[in-house]
């Protein structure tokens, strides 16, 4: 794309203030490549910045301490498009390459010593962690943006650039999966099926799960489960029937998952964040079983930690994903074992990205899993 034509942006002015702008294209820097952006998909924390408190973008008035990056801000950060130009030092990828984006920006795109974080490998951790599409130069709700060259992925033969664009919610699953100690052959409780938990159940059948379980309670998203290949979903507001007696367990997902798994499931993956996801998951988990957190919690909830001590219960989290994480879920996409396809349930251009988007996936969010803007 040529320097002097314009670009359409979505940028987040203010809480609630979302506009459809023209900008002026950035320049491409000697380890930069400008991408034309395909698909970008709109993510659960881009509705939360749009209207809720934000945690990621910029405050009024305010600028991001490593990016210098204040509002307005380009949104998305679930990218995949082609790119149109490269910086004079990118040796690696070449103009015309399918992508997808890994978001994350830590020290080295500062040119700054390595944090402790960074100097283990994990990246995700870096104390000046950043993301393209909340808090950094340029977003996927655009025409183009301009990256490092180290947050591209070349798609894999066989990936289309609609596919790509879900690598990033799926590279959080997956690196949920993998941190969670999670091996071939276990069982596993996912509490809730929103995206992240959807993406978490379709991964888990890519990693030979002997049983997955799935509680939810909006009838959309149970039957999508299903259809993701869950073996059982419970609905925990469902009661238990009477036939076990006094002194049966009461709690349906509990009831449910002893049927066949008394002494519990290897480990619960909670993408809710409810006090009610976290007591059933914790219980839900046989003794030494791992009870790991995906969601992202509003208010701090209640442990009684004697649940955890008493039966060397492991309790954990992880939200970002490292670059072998895209590698892995791009492998996993390249296999064709699993459609991930199914997970897109519209996609709009970037001038209905408002109405058709961020409006339609609020109001009928059990409706929906993955909305992606095609600019
Ligand atoms: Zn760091």
């Amino acid at each position: 794309m040529s320097q002097t034509e314009t670009v359409r942006s979505l940028r987040l002015h203010a809480r609630g203030s979302l506009r459809l702008d023209t900008v002026q294209p950035l320049p491409c820097g000697p380890d930069e490549v400008r991408l034309k952006i395909a698909y970008c998909g709109i993510c659960g924390s881009d509705i939360h910045e749009f209207l809720g408190a934000p945690i990621f973008s910029p405050g009024p008035g305010t600028k991001n301490e490593h990016t210098g990056i204040g509002l307005p801000v380009v949104m998305g950060h679930e990218m995949s498009g082609t790119i149109t130009e490269l910086g004079s030092n990118v040796k690696h990828l070449s103009v015309g390459q399918d992508v997808c984006v890994n978001p994350s920006l830590d020290d080295r795109h500062f040119g700054a010593k390595s944090c402790f974080s960074c100097e283990g490998g994990k990246t995700n951790l870096c104390k000046r962690w950043a993301t393209y599409g909340l808090n950094a130069s340029g977003g996927g709700f655009s025409d183009e943006i301009v990256v490092k060259d180290l947050n591209c992925l070349a798609l894999p033969a066989g990936v289309s650039l609609k596919v790509g664009a879900l690598a990033e919610p799926l590279a959080v699953a997956w690196h949920c999966i993998r941190t969670s100690g999670f091996k071939a052959g276990q069982s596993a409780l996912v509490l809730g099926a929103g995206p992240i938990g959807l993406a978490i159940l379709l991964l888990l059948r890519s990693w030979q799960a002997e049983k997955i379980f799935v509680t939810e309670v909006a009838e959309q998203r149970m039957e999508r489960a299903r259809q993701f290949g869950a073996d059982v979903v419970i609905n925990p507001l469902q009661p238990v029937s009477d036939r076990g007696g006094e002194g049966a367990e009461k709690n349906p997902v509990l009831s449910t998952i002893r049927e066949s798994h008394p002494d519990g499931v290897d480990i619960a993956f909670d993408c809710s964040g409810l006090q009610s996801t976290l007591d059933t998951g914790i219980a839900a988990i046989k003794p030494g079983g791992t009870f790991f957190n995906v969601a992202i919690h509003e208010k701090p909830l209640q442990l009684n930690l004697n649940d955890i001590a008493c039966l060397e219960k492991k309790l954990l989290g992880g939200i970002c994903y490292l670059k072998e994480d895209f590698e892995q879920v791009l492998e996993a996409m390249a296999s064709g074992k699993i459609p991930f396809e199914q997970m897109i349930t519209s996609v709009v251009s970037l001038d209905n990205a408002i109405e058709g988007g961020f409006q339609s996936l609020m109001k009928d969010r059990a409706q929906h899993v993955k909305i992606l803007i095609q600019p």
